[in-house]
């Protein structure tokens, strides 16, 4: 079964954990955590990072490009995420390209608590 690999990185949230397994047994491809919990702000990132309060990773699909894993997930974005309708909707998934200030390209899985203001990446 395709796995999670998180090496060196811890993401606290088990509803991220939980996702991520999700997205590599939808693909059908392992997913390699690249950042998760942040205690500091890393250069180029935001004083608003959804990293600092634990409520992210990035992350590779192994064997796909960034650009053909963001479309995977895009194109199976219901069935991994459910309807996007309502508060409820709380995901954010971002491709960042390889200009992004925060190590590199990598696709960002994002999740903003209820009852708190939107963060960014
Ligand atoms: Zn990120």
């Amino acid at each position: 079964m395709p796995t999670v690999i998180y090496g060196r990185y811890h993401a606290s949230d088990q509803r991220l954990q939980n996702m991520l397994q999700h997205i590599a047994e939808t693909i059908g491809r392992d997913v390699r955590v690249t950042s998760a919990d942040r205690i500091n702000i890393v250069k180029g990132s935001s004083v608003n990072s959804l990293h600092l309060i634990n409520e992210a990773v990035d992350f590779h699909v192994i064997g796909l490009s960034d650009a053909e894993a963001f479309r995977a997930l895009r194109e199976n974005r219901v069935a991994i995420f459910g309807p996007e309708v309502g508060d409820d909707y709380r995901w954010q998934l971002i491709q960042h390209g390889p200009y992004t200030s925060t190590g590199g390209p990598h696709l960002h899985l994002g999740y903003s608590p209820k009852g708190k203001p939107p963060r960014v990446n």
